[in-house]
């Protein structure tokens, strides 16, 4: 399903959408580089979950935790691990346990440990400075309605 958004607002409203869609244990994981709005949409699901915090980029914790909506929400970022081995290290099979969602910037470099009922979303830059392409595939995405438009 393939999405255009033309500012930072409409990719955290189509994260928003999926965000009201998502079930415990479901893993939304994002390819697309540096600047691409993996963390605007991100912020975007912890709106859709009901939660308050405002969501900041993980890069030096790995992973941020969010409590105090419908599901907790769990944010990674994975760009510093080397490879999916490392996922033991911060605990990974834990927080899919826990019942939350679970959100995971540079998801490239965990992919052959990610289960095929993954959510992924891809971000490219679109044509325009403030245009992304949003490419979402996986299960549990029919809520959304159709693609294109907001
Ligand atoms: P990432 O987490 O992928 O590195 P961020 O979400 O932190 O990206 O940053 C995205 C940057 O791109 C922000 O500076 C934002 O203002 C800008 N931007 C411009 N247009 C868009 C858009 N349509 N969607 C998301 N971000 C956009
Ligand atoms: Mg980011």
């Amino acid at each position: 399903m393939e999405f255009v958004t033309n500012s930072p607002e409409e990719t955290e409203e189509l994260g928003e959408r999926l965000g009201r869609a998502l079930s415990p244990g479901d893993v939304v994981a994002f390819t697309g580089d540096l600047g691409a709005g993996k963390t605007a949409f991100t912020r975007g699901i912890a709106r859709g979950l009901g939660i308050g915090d405002r969501v900041t980029s993980p890069t030096f914790a790995i992973v941020n935790e969010y409590e105090g909506g419908r599901l907790p929400l769990f944010h990674f970022d994975m760009y510093r691990l080397t490879s999916s081995d490392e996922l033991f290290d911060i605990g990974w099979e834990d927080f899919l346990r826990r019942g939350g969602v679970c959100a995971v910037e540079w998801s490239e470099t965990v992919r052959d440990a990610l289960e095929p009922d993954t959510i992924y979303v891809d971000i490219r830059r679109g044509a325009e400075d403030n245009q992304r392409i949003l490419t979402l595939h996986g299960p549990g995405l029919d809520d959304l309605g159709e693609g294109d438009a907001l």
